[in-house]
């Protein structure tokens, strides 16, 4: 075995290299590059080497420099996760001029299955079942449109160099597919240097299922079953799962040997995948092989006890596979959620910024959390914005499943906009639940999936409140420590003024509602009023912002998180954002109040996001101040028009002050 690797990768799947390196004895050197440089991976590392600016082509994609880096801290191998370097056959050929060990396949087993073109035409010679289609190197325009018609529509058009989804184009009839194959050649180009194409049959409601093979250097190829991953967005998983349900010993031994024919017929070594379609009818064909450690491998972990990490570096340092077929076996079903940094709502645009705060759940027996990021990091445009792979292995799919949606309702990610409440619905949505898969889940089941948000229940709003009455009463109690006098009537919080009466209202806002909490104070508990009906309420904050709320004599458990003016309410699994409206701060909040907007706390303005003279809707976003770390939009009070900015980007501003001249439409 090893004694250093290096690992070439960065986020949740260097973190679980790591893993594995330090659970063998074997010492693991990180790289990043200086966005990462205090990123979870390094944190974790042995050694860290910094190898350049954030951009992917200057730092993760730079073979020199990362080879450099392996020799300079004494590796003897290189680990390239996925992605980035991974099935790039110039670096495993580069590790093996530097006399490093690639963990991975022969470079000729890279360039075999780097095109899909090329694969498929060796998969045909080895009797692998493939997809009707045209793969061969005659990319003319009217030849290819002839191919499609002969192929029978629909078809898709695939980029030979492809990977991600990119470029791929469904046709499904003769004039649309000049534009389509135009579309798909320039996204190829931009997107992998080679704008060459495949045309395949587009198969009608079909399913991902795909095959882990294991090569060793003795010639040994193996198969650790399948995982279903017809859960998917833009032809890119979302849910992963093993087994596959409703496969048969029969059908899954015909498929593993498919595979473990197409790793064989390219002479492959080490882990490995080989996608197949699946028809309607169970008929399966070959699409693709990836070489190279997948994102869903946790849930072929889960099912047979393994660890493939382990097993890849043992199959590099020399070492026959750990285990026979006929050793291997399945056991239980384990699902895998991918948790994006990215907006559902908004067509799955991926979202950055700070974890403010991230709670996921506790990792037992059943559930495991792979990740890259701790609260407090943040998630970047230079890089995939994963943020966790979340799997869960129970012994039904039943089981799994509601495992699945206990794991996602204690997830709670504030900071980003996230998936975790869409993965909840897909999970729960009958389809998915009944095991009715193919890659048209999520676009058939739309309505369910995406379904307008539920206004926040009663108990949310009390919560928010609560919440606001708690940390108030903790910030008085540890101004009292701190002064001579502790005892003074001026640090008490239950109500008490000068001169004031004993109530207040505290108002949240969630979208386009508005309500206002009545407080009154009564002893060390409060009477909140809310839609005229009235809840005795106490409780505790605990760390982590999880709040202990006793409403009327009915326990709660919710978390409460604070993010500038928003208060992330987690309650029952799911998440509601309610902005804490200060009629203090915002004048204009829920009423026609004219005149200018004022800074909620001392902050800097980082964003002017009108113009001076445009004409603006209630609620519309004028300017963004930066202000303890966090973001603070500050939005048209009314419909009216911004006369102008008292302050320019950078500036900045004092607590209360004013920030626009903004005259409301009258
Ligand atoms: P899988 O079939 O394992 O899900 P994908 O083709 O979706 O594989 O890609 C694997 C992962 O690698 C993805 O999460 C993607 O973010 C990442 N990835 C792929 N290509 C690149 C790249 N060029 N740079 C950085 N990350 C990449
Ligand atoms: P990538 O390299 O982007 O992973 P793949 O060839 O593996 O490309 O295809 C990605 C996804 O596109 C598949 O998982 C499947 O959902 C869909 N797909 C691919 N080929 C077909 C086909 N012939 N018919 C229907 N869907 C397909
Ligand atoms: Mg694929």
């Amino acid at each position: 075995m090893f004694d250093t690797i290096l690992i070439a990768n960065r986020g949740e799947i260097a973190c679980r290299v790591i893993r594995s390196a330090r659970r063998l004895g074997v010492r693991a050197v990180a790289v990043y590059s200086e966005a990462d440089a205090a990123a979870r991976h390094v944190r974790m590392a042995d050694a860290a080497v910094c190898i350049g600016p954030a951009a992917a082509r200057e730092s993760y994609l730079n073979i020199e420099r990362i080879i450099a880096a392996a020799k300079e801290m004494g590796a003897q191998a290189i680990h390239p996760g996925y992605g980035f370097l991974s099935e790039n056959e110039d670096f495993a050929q580069a590790c093996a001029a530097a006399g490093l060990v690639f963990i991975g396949p022969p470079v000729a087993a890279i360039r075999a299955m780097g095109s899909k073109s090329a694969a498929k035409a060796l998969m045909e010679k080895a009797g692998v079942p493939l997809v009707p289609g045209y793969h061969g190197d005659n990319q003319d325009a009217t030849f290819l449109a002839g191919e499609a018609a002969r192929i029978g529509w629909p078809v898709l058009i695939k980029a030979s160099a492809g990977g991600g989804g990119k470029g791929m184009r469904i046709v499904r009839a003769a004039a649309e597919f000049a534009d389509a194959l135009a579309s798909c050649r320039r996204e190829a180009a931009a997107s992998f240097g080679d704008d060459r194409v495949l045309v395949e049959k587009y198969l009608e409601r079909p399913r991902h299922i795909e095959m882990q093979v294991f090569g060793d250097t003795q010639g040994n190829v193996v198969h650790l079953f399948e995982r279903d991953c017809s859960v998917q967005r833009r032809h890119q998983k979302v849910i992963e799962e093993a087994p596959a349900p409703g496969m048969t010993a029969g059908r899954r031994a015909a498929m593993g040997k498919a595979a473990v024919d197409a790793a064989k017929a390219v002479g492959y070594v080490g882990a490995g995948t080989v996608e197949f379609i699946v028809a309607a009818d169970g008929t399966f064909h070959f699409m693709e092989m990836n070489t190279r450690l997948q994102v869903e491998h946790p849930v072929t972990e889960m099912i047979t006890g393994l660890d493939l990490v382990e097993w890849q570096l043992r199959v590099a340092a020399g070492e026959p596979l750990p285990l026979t077929q006929e050793q291997l076996s399945i056991r239980g079903h384990a699902i895998e959620a991918r948790i994006y940094a990215e907006d559902p709502g908004k067509g799955f645009l991926p979202s950055t910024g700070r974890l403010v705060h991230l709670a996921p759940p506790a990792e037992s027996l059943h559930v495991r959390v792979d990740a890259g990021v701790e609260e407090g990091d943040a998630i970047t445009p230079h890089y995939d914005p994963m943020i966790a792979k979340l799997i869960v292995h129970g012994e039904t799919r039943e089981r799994a499943c509601a495992l699945m949606l206990q794991a996602l309702a204690q997830y709670r990610v504030v900071g980003v906009a996230n998936n975790v409440e869409f993965l909840s619905r897909l999970v729960a949505c009958p389809a998915f639940a009944q095991a009715d898969l193919d890659t048209g889940l999520i676009e058939r089941e739309h309505d369910f999936l995406f379904a307008s948000k539920a206004a926040p229940p009663r108990e949310a709003w009390l919560a928010a409140a609560l919440a606001e009455l708690l940390r108030e009463q903790a910030a008085a109690d540890a101004a009292a420590q701190k002064d001579a006098d502790p005892h003074s009537p001026w640090h008490r919080r239950d109500g008490w003024r000068v001169n004031l009466g004993v109530s207040r209202r505290l108002t949240f806002r969630c979208g386009e509602t508005t309500r206002v909490v009545g407080v009154a104070y009564v002893g060390n508990a409060y009477r909140l009023e809310l839609d005229g009906q009235s809840t005795l309420a106490g409780g505790e904050m605990l760390p982590g912002s999880q709040l202990r709320a006793d409403f009327g004599g009915n326990r709660c458990a919710a978390t409460v998180v604070v993010a500038g003016e928003r208060r992330h309410v987690f309650l029952h699994g799911r998440c509601f954002v309610l902005a804490a409206v200060d009629p203090l701060y915002h004048a204009g909040e829920g009423g026609g109040a004219e005149g200018g907007l004022t800074a909620p706390m001392p902050g800097k303005v980082i964003a002017l996001v009108a113009r001076a003279g445009d004409k603006m809707e209630k609620g519309a976003p004028l300017l963004i101040l930066e202000a303890m770390k966090m973001e603070h939009t500050i939005c048209a009070p009314t419909a009216g028009t911004v006369k102008s900015f008292r302050y320019a980007v950078g500036e900045q501003v004092a607590d209360g002050a004013d920030l626009v001249d903004f005259e409301p439409a009258k």
